[in-house]
């Protein structure tokens, strides 16, 4: 099994999350975006030559636990993501991944929204 989807299954939904102490500073990270309902940094084990994470202020665990009243923060999330892929000049193109749940591979239970990009991306993802 990739360790990817190794590390997904043993993640624990409903836990803190390493997200959660990054918002609250309590682990260093350096922000390439922040406003008051979204920050982005990279990814710290990159999948392409760009690979950031847009990830909302609010703890919300996995896009299935998202409420109706998300739906605003979800939006500005893409809409972020897509600002700061033009301040990176991906003219070419990119790509948004959301992993929820174990057969998703999600190993953080913060909802993130992966952009990828800097290389030619496949079909279908493995
Ligand atoms: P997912 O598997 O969709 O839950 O994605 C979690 C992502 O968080 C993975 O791509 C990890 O490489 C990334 N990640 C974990 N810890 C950190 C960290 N401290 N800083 C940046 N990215 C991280």
């Amino acid at each position: 099994m990739a360790d990817e989807v190794q590390l997904a299954q043993d993640a624990q939904a409903g836990e803190d999350t390493i997200f959660g102490k990054i918002l609250r500073k309590e682990i260093p990270c350096k922000f390439i975006y922040e406003d008051d309902q979204c920050v982005a940094f990279d990814d710290i084990n990159p999948q392409a030559p760009v690979h950031f994470l847009v990830i909302p202020r609010k703890a919300i665990s996995q896009l299935s636990k998202a409420e109706d009243s998300d739906e605003a923060l979800l939006g500005h999330l893409m809409i972020v993501a897509k600002k700061i892929a033009a301040t990176r000049k991906l003219d070419k193109g990119f790509r948004l991944v959301v992993n929820d749940g174990p057969i998703g591979a999600q190993s953080v239970y913060h909802l993130h929204i992966h952009v990828l990009s800097g290389r030619q991306m496949h079909w279908p993802p493995g």
